[in-house]
């Protein structure tokens, strides 16, 4: 199956027969948070959507080549505010460098953010906001990958539940993990729903079943 090889792929666990992770979507894992919402969450979202969404001429730096030497060109309609490097003389509006660059239904995106801390599922929460579940997912995954380059700690990332998979390493078989793809963001999942960073040294012990957090990378690679 594609997901089991790309999720060997993510967290580099060696093959052991047996000892495979497989992919789920375990909307009890983080039963202590469930349906709590996450308002500082939201808020956070909605504060850096907000300067996305400037229409303040000032260009930022480019986001092609990093020059900061752009000029604001006018916009067309009720478009985002473009910007043209005098540099590399590429166009870019604010969301060209981040993961949002091509989002569907634009308009209806920032509803989603009240969203993302509940342990719902996919097809309750595109009922909710009208879109496919299938925008749901894409625009969980946009917001989680959007949310580490915001906050390189994960601190925010971390708190995202709607749309995140989780793979399921079962006890009883030693488990070593092999290095993982540059980026790969992938973390233990712990039974009150908080996720940590996987063992340096590799060593997942004997101790199990485990659970995954699969990071947007990964998880957008299957
Ligand atoms: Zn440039
Ligand atoms: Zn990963």
């Amino acid at each position: 199956m594609r997901q089991h090889s790309a999720l060997r792929t993510c967290t580099g666990l060696a093959s052991t027969a047996g000892a495979q992770p497989r992919p789920t979507s375990l909307m009890h894992v983080s039963s202590g948070n469930r349906n709590r919402g996450d308002a500082e969450l939201a808020a956070y979202l909605e504060a850096a959507w907000q300067v996305l969404r400037s229409e303040a001429a000032i260009a930022p730096a480019c986001p092609h080549c990093g020059a900061d030497d752009a000029h604001a060109c006018a916009p067309s309609g009720d478009e985002l505010p473009q910007f043209r490097c005098r540099h590399c003389r590429r166009r870019f509006t604010r969301l060209s460098a981040t993961p949002l660059a091509r989002l569907r239904h634009v308009d209806r995106f920032a509803q989603i953010f009240p969203l993302l801390a509940r342990s719902m599922s996919l097809a309750e929460a595109a009922r909710q906001l009208e879109v496919k579940a299938e925008t749901v997912a894409h625009w969980s995954t946009q917001i989680r990958q959007w949310l580490l380059m915001l906050d390189p700690s994960g601190q925010w990332e971390r708190r995202v539940q709607l749309g995140v998979h989780y793979a399921v390493v079962p006890a009883g078989t030693p488990r070593r993990l092999e290095p993982r793809p540059a980026g790969c963001r992938c973390m233990l999942a712990g039974a009150g729903g908080e996720a940590r960073p996987l063992p340096q040294d590799g060593e997942l012990g004997l101790e199990g079943p485990l659970l995954l957090r699969v990071c947007p990378q990964c998880d957008s690679a299957r």
